[in-house]
Order: structure tokens, then sequence, then C-alpha cells
């Protein structure tokens, strides 16, 4: 028997108003869906009696990778779901490395239908905090040796990027993210502006606009809540974090006005 297409399908930040529409009919197509038990009920509204559903724990990905590849050998359509996009600290690579190790990359058909990122949301949410050249760094060292986290924020900062920081807080990680932000101390000026954004387009969603020397003192911060610090060039008006881009520098902003 041929095995079945997995699609390995980003959600989005939240609910499935912000599913794209190729991953509504991937979702509605697949006979299986596959993913974590919190994306799953995200989508609820969309999945049909009929589909079979496989929710997973946290960090079963492995298991959830090897499902994937056991119901696609039944010859079945599956949905592999992931928040936010599948590509960013999501199921992709692993899902791949496992069908690779398994000798099967020619013959388990694969689609990747991109989902938007959770720091997009945040920055949407925020007014435009990004503007310019990025980058994200992971505060979980579950996957990644802490002194390589640390090396990562001293580059960033040194660089002069708009950093965003993902998984900032968990049960066991309580102090990481002070950790982080002392680093970014040493060459980032304390009133740095930095939105806070938990639960983003969410049940729950809260958004602080705040600075550097404050971001770990507030208890939104939670596994559900990304961090955006600004560039030499962001500041805050009374509604928004605004990163300018250098149209000002360039040109007149106030002509025809
Ligand atoms: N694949 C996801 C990221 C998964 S890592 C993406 O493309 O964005 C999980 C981290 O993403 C969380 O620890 C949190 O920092 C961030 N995150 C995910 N959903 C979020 C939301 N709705 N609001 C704020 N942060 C979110």
């Amino acid at each position: 028997m041929d095995y079945g297409k997995i699609y390995v399908i980003g959600t989005g930040p939240g609910d499935t108003e912000h599913l794209s529409k190729k991953a509504l009919e991937a979702i509605k197509e697949a006979q299986t869906v596959i993913g974590y038990s919190s994306y799953i009920k995200q989508i609820d509204g969309i999945l049909s009696e009929e589909q079979e559903k496989l929710p997973f724990n946290m960090k079963d990905e492995i298991k959830r990778c090897e499902a994937a590849v056991k119901k696609s050998a039944e010859g079945k359509t599956v949905a592999l779901v992931s928040g936010g996009d599948a590509g960013i600290y999501g199921m992709s690579g692993l899902l791949l490395e496992i069908i690779d190790k398994e000798s099967l990359t020619r013959k388990v058909p694969v689609e990747f239908i991109p989902g938007i990122p959770a720091f997009c949301a945040v920055a949407a949410a925020a007014g435009a905090p990004i503007t310019n050249d990025f980058c994200v760094i992971s505060l979980s060292n579950l996957l990644t040796p802490w002194e390589d986290i640390e090396r990562r924020l001293r580059a960033a900062a040194s660089g002069g990027f708009v950093i965003i920081i993902y998984n900032p807080r968990s049960m066991k990680r309580k102090e990481e993210l002070t950790i982080a932000k002392n680093i970014l101390l040493e060459s980032i000026e304390k009133n740095r502006p930095a939105v806070i954004a938990k639960a983003v387009t969410r049940r729950g969603e809260e958004i602080i606009i705040t600075t550097l020397e404050n971001i770990d003192k507030f208890d939104i911060v939670t596994m559900n809540t990304t961090v955006i610090i600004g560039n030499e060039n962001t500041y805050v008006n009374d509604l928004y974090m605004i990163t300018k881009r250098g149209y000002g520098n360039k040109y007149d902003l106030n002509k025809n006005r």
C-alpha cells in the first residue's frame, strides 16, 4: 500500500482565525490529526466526528512523529499540527529526521504548510516593534545547552538586533529571564523599550509595554509569553511600540502634511 500524505501544519498563534486557507483545507482532508493536546483542542471546532484525533503530551514529540509515520504507512492522510509555524521550534525537522533514519524519505509524501509564528502576532499586537533585523532566542535549555543560549544573547545584544525571547519562563525555569536580562544589560541601556505578551490571539491575552530592566518583573511571564526587546531605534508613544527603520533619515516624513 502507498504511504498516505503527511501534512505538517502550523496552526498560528491561537485560535483558528489565523489558520491559512490551505491549512484549513489540509486539516479537513486529514483522516488522522496528530499534535500536542492543547493545539488539537484549539482547532477542535473545525474537526469532524469521523476524524481520528491523537493528542499527545508536551514532551512526546518523537512519539508524535512516529505515530504520523505509522498512520501514513497504513495509507492514512495525516495532519501533524504545531502552534505558530511548524518549522519554528516545531515538528518539521524532527519528522524529517525520523523519516530519514527509517530510509523513507522518498516513500512518505510530506507537505509543509506554514503558519503565523507567535512573534508576528505579538509584534502586530504591540504596533511595529520589529521592522528591521531581528533574532529569536528561546530560553529553554531542554535541547540547547545554556552556554549556547548565553552566547547568543550576548551576540544579539552586541549585534544591534531587535531581540525576541521565546520560552521566557516555565514551572521549572524561573530564573532564566533575569539571567538573560542581566546579560542584555551588559550592552543595552536599561530603559530600552520592551513588550511582554501572553497568550496573544487566545483567551487571556495580555500585553504590557515596559523597559528592559523590568521584563522579569511581571506575573504574566509564563511559557505562553513572548518578550520583544527593541533596538536602538525603538521608541514608545502613548499607544504603540515603534522601531524606526530609517525612513526619517532618508526622507522628510513631515513633507506634504
Ligand atoms: N512554533 C511556534 C513557537 C513554539 S515555541 C511559533 O512559530 O511561534 C513556544 C513559545 O512560543 C512559547 O514559549 C512562547 O514564547 C511563544 N508563544 C507561542 N504562542 C504564543 C502566544 N499565543 N502568545 C505569546 N507567545 C506565544
